[in-house]
């Protein structure tokens, strides 16, 4: 049996002990006989972020569809039959909606919006603009572990605290006078760490606190779990959904008003649309005397929602209503499945451990999944290794990438949660944002500490496999393993002269490589070789440089020189266009340049530049049917100074800045032909599909020296000239792409990281740059050309293994040898958002 069959048997056995033990707890068996047939597009995947969305169903989509196809919906503001259809259609599903949490329709009404932030905003806009038409201050309430969009009202409230669930308990349990208007918010369930919190606050806070009200965001919550308004006493004023969330589809967001409340709501100084009962357009400002229009009365939805409503939207909703209830039954039903299954994912990440002891990962949740009050089937947590020190979030999305898992990181919306759980001060904070940390951006680690987490998350068809697939995972990468006795890898080949086996231009940055001819010496720079990633394509709307990464069919436009001709022609291949097109090379754009090209702000890998944009049609004409994206050819044309784009955080021995112009992070990217050996042969081992060493997208190959030697190298010499070698290049996932055919495998990611990871990064190739032999700026490197290598000297306190500068080299001990000397770029958490291209 495989390992992630064996595992699976084993969890199959922990979920019978599982639902002994915790009797709410029950694994609903029949997901695993319809999930082929209703989810096909869970094929070969494993989807663990059903708290971000959770997944329609094919049978809902082609309900919809028959439905849509076959009857005719008019605007439901007109009075024709067909929008009164619209009409009967959308009030039945607010009763259905209102049916599913138990609210009773005379007591609650639905407002469709766009998605649970939409649902917030109505209710911080409303009381904002009630408090300044009674005069009174706008107190605002809001729980840590709020998801940015409770964060955002804020500002418009005229005080505005956060609380721990200790000052939650005391402030919705003290009484207060009269007189008092404000709001408590707070998540029912936190979309970051899965922790649930309790109903009772609203109703301690209605007895406690007259003139306050609650909004509870049920967004979290209600994905897996039902929601009980039954007790209107007890019922929050407001709640907030996202429907996708809990169907998949449609992407629609609810707010629940309790009827009772809603008077609050009636302020909003906006209005207009289907809100408005009369309305006029008179010649000058309108005054709260004589206003211009008289807004409608009536239930919530009839005064709040401005517009025409998504009517197909909500359609959708009332099938998708009925066949998520076709399917599962009940939010109870899911709910105890998700708890059985929450329950395992939990108890196997907690039971795995390094050889020393030390815990895989930190949960961030003082609860346990069992008690289904307290600990949704979401968790947070990040890997840690045996030394205790974390592994950078980002780095374990792009090793989950490689096994088709799918999950969410980063500071997950949960600015609060983040602050507690990573214990990040206010200060750190701050800092972090000076230094630059930004929502979404790479910066995973810093001063040692996470900025953001992992987050998994279970939904109602998920499955027993889906969990071990998920622990296999973590086995495979993030368990150390005790060093193994085996010496590994012996090359059949002995160690021979370096030579230079190929080299490879990115005329087009993204693109595929260029291989010069054998006969063909090429010219090195300052920046690089001469015409390597000279040119890029652009996005037509954002401007942004386009990479491999978002547009993967990028691998399939081939570029080639002529020096003679001063031609770049560009060749596609299993693209939809057939014909080469040809741009010229001339070094100095003619004077008429606006005809041709146009300044164009842009940006790559973070870095603000300005290139020159092809506007002539044939050549946006191309690009864009080539890859179906409104695209563009730009060039940036080489100057000595690299256009003023220089290698950051390098460390390495040579003075004063190096230039890259559009490469990533250094001028030149140098790989040993030989070191994909060792990698290959453990990839062959497991029967995997062994990697050409183009997906490294260097541009000289080195052949002849043992594995790794390029680890030590210092200086590599050809001709009269020499280069510098700067540092080992981080690989991601991108290294998956075959750069023939542009599909992705697992490999040789998923090898490449048990073997070269230092730091949890990991390391493949050396980048360069052209130091000058005699004095000149440029060289010439050819095919063939011998190569004299000048070693480091070892350092022989940063040579030593135990340093925790080595290899991993769990399992297969190939690199004991290797390790970094301290001053190359292997020792800065340079966050590389691109890290090939
Ligand atoms: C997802 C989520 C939101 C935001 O929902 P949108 O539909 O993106 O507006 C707010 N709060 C919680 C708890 C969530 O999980």
């Amino acid at each position: 049996m495989s390992g992630r069959a064996q595992l699976k048997a084993d969890l199959g056995k922990d979920l019978k002990r599982v639902e002994r033990v915790f009797p709410e707890s029950k694994y609903n068996a029949q997901v695993e006989e319809f999930r082929d047939a209703e989810y096909p597009q869970l094929k070969d995947v494993t989807y663990l972020d059903h708290a971000a969305t959770t997944l329609y169903s094919s049978s809902l989509i082609d309900t919809i569809s028959t439905d849509l196809k076959n009857n005719l919906f008019g605007n439901p503001h007109s009075l024709c039959p067909s929008s009164q259809a619209t009409m009967r259609r959308i009030e039945d599903t607010r009763v259905r909606v209102l049916q599913l949490f138990n609210a009773d329709s005379e007591h609650f009404d639905v407002v469709f919006c766009a998605n649970a932030t939409a649902a917030i905003r109505i209710v911080s806009d409303a009381l904002a603009a009630h408090a300044e038409s009674v005069g009174k201050r706008f107190e605002y309430r809001v729980h840590e572990d709020a998801h940015t969009s409770l964060v955002g009202i804020r500002p418009m409230a005229s005080d505005s605290l956060t609380l721990d669930s200790r000052e939650m308990d005391a402030f919705v349990g003290s009484k207060a006078s009269t007189g008092g208007f404000g709001l408590v918010a707070y998540p029912a369930q936190s979309n970051m760490s899965g922790r649930r919190y309790p109903l009772s606050w609203t109703q301690s806070l209605r007895m406690n606190r007259p003139g306050w009200y609650t909004l509870l965001d049920a967004a979290a919550l209600v994905t897996t779990s039902p929601l009980d308004l039954s007790d209107r006493d007890a019922a929050p004023d407001f709640v907030t959904l996202s429907f996708y969330k809990m169907f998949g589809y449609p992407d629609l967001g609810g707010l629940l008003v309790r009827k009772e409340s809603s008077s609050v709501l009636q302020g909003r100084h906006y209005f207009g649309g289907g809100t408005v009962s009369f309305v006029m357009n008179p010649r000058n400002h309108p005054s709260r005397h004589a206003p211009h229009a008289t807004r409608k009365s009536g239930d919530p939805h009839d005064y709040l929602e401005d517009g025409t409503v998504p009517f197909h939207s909500i359609i959708a909703l009332d099938h998708a209503l009925l066949d998520h209830k076709r399917l599962y039954g009940s939010f109870k039903t899911i709910s105890q499945h998700t708890q059985a299954l929450g329950i395992l994912l939990y108890e196997a990440i907690k039971s795995r451990k390094h050889p020393n002891g030390r815990h895989v990962a930190e949960i961030y949740t003082d609860q346990h999944p069992s008690l289904s009050q307290l600990q949704g089937a979401t968790f947070a947590l990040n890997f840690q290794r045996s030394d205790g020190s974390f592994i950078g979030y980002n780095d374990v999305l792009k090793l989950a990438a490689v096994r088709n898992i799918h999950l969410r990181t980063g500071g997950l919306c949960n600015p609060g949660g983040v602050m507690k759980w990573m214990e990040l001060s206010e200060r750190e904070m701050q800092e972090n944002f000076a230094a630059g940390k930004r929502c979404g951006d790479e910066w995973d680690l810093m001063n040692g500490k996470p900025t953001g987490a992992v987050r998994i998350s279970l939904g109602a068809m998920s499955t027993l496999d889906d969990v071990a697939a998920f622990i296999s995972f973590v086995d495979e990468f993030y368990v150390e393993k005790q060093p193994s006795l085996n010496s590994g890898f012996s090359s059949p080949l002995p160690q021979q002269g370096a030579k230079v086996k190929r080299i490879s231009i990115y005329p087009i940055k993204s693109c595929a490589p260029f291989n010069i001819p054998a006969t063909q010496p090429w010219k090195v720079m300052a920046q690089g070789l001469e015409y390597d990633r000279e040119f890029c394509l652009i996005h037509q709307g954002t401007g942004r440089v386009m990479d491999m990464k978002t547009y993967p069919k990028m691998a399939l436009i081939r570029p080639s020189i002529n020096l003679e001709e001063q031609t770049l022609s560009i060749h596609p291949k299993g693209l939809p266009v057939s014909a080469v097109l040809q741009i010229p090379l001339r070094e100095h754009i003619p004077s008429h340049s606006h005809l041709i090209t146009k300044k164009c702000n842009s940006k790559v890998c973070g870095d603000s530049i300005v290139v020159q944009a092809y506007s002539e049609k044939r050549i946006s004409d191309w690009f864009s049917s080539a890859l179906g994206v409104p695209c563009t050819l730009a060039r940036y044309p080489s100057k000595p100074d690299g256009g003023g784009r220089f290698m950051k955080n390098h460390l390495g021995q040579k003075k004063g800045e190096i230039p890259i112009a559009l490469r990533n992070e250094s001028p030149i990217l140098v790989t040993n032909q030989r070191s994909l050996e060792p990698i290959n042969q453990v990839i062959s081992t497991h029967g995997g599909k062994q990697a050409d060493i183009s997906v490294f997208r260097s541009n000289i190959v080195v052949d002849g020296p043992e594995p790794f030697d390029e680890d030590k190298w210092l200086q590599i010499g050809f001709r009269n000239s020499s280069l510098q070698i700067l540092g080992p290049c981080r690989r991601c996932h991108m290294i998956c792409i075959d750069q023939d055919t542009s599909e992705r495998s697992p490999e040789p990611f998923a090898t490449l990281s048990k073997m070269r990871t230092i730091n949890g990064k990991v390391y493949f190739g050396q980048h360069g740059t052209f130091l000058s032999g005699d004095n000149e700026d440029t060289g010439l490197i050819q095919i063939g050309d011998e190569l004299e290598i000048i070693y480091l000297v070892p350092d022989p306190e940063t040579s030593d293994t135990d340093s925790g500068e080595s290899y991993n080299t769990d399992s297969t001990n190939l690199t004991a040898e290797s390790s970094f000397p301290k001053t190359t770029a292997a020792n800065t958490e340079t966050p590389s958002s691109c890290v090939i291209s």
